[in-house]
């Protein structure tokens, strides 16, 4: 009688393909080049990547057609609002230090307008007669989300 071995291990779905992110050891699925985990933080960046570029084309169509193209539920609003809320600064100051899709743009100061109109923001001057912008107490419920 002869004993034949036979090899009952299945081949393995792994592809045998390590992550690619940095210090993952785990082995992907399906020849994809990041484990389940990883993969995740992939949709996330996209997602960010998207909303970046959504912004970037809102800028633009804010440049061309003035305030009626200011998107108050969007990112740059939401970086404008974000930098001034613990503190008051210049509008000018505000889009050079903060908001990087606004520098050197010419569709900066619909925002403001916007914002005003919106009563999200307010404009006053300070002691050295500068204008200066703060949040209303409607823009700092928007930025704390309540
Ligand atoms: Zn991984």
């Amino acid at each position: 009688m002869r004993i034949i071995m036979v090899d009952r291990t299945t081949p393995k779905k792994n592809s045998g393909r390590r992550c690619e992110a940095r210090l993952c050891d785990e082995t992907t699925r399906e020849g994809k080049p990041y484990c389940p985990k990883h993969v995740l933080g992939c949709v996330y960046a996209e997602s960010v990547l998207n909303k970046r570029q959504a912004a970037e084309d809102e800028v633009r169509d804010v440049a061309k057609r003035g305030v009626e193209a200011v998107n108050l539920n969007g990112l740059i609003v939401e970086e404008i609002l974000a930098a001034i809320e613990n503190k008051k600064m210049t509008f000018r100051r505000l889009v050079k230090d903060h908001v990087v899709h606004l520098r050197d743009n010419k569709a900066a100061p619909h925002y403001l307008t916007a914002l005003r109109r919106a009563d999200l923001v307010e404009v006053e001057l300070n002691t050295r007669k500068t204008e200066v912008v703060f949040l209303t107490d409607k823009g700092l419920r928007a930025v704390r989300g309540d």
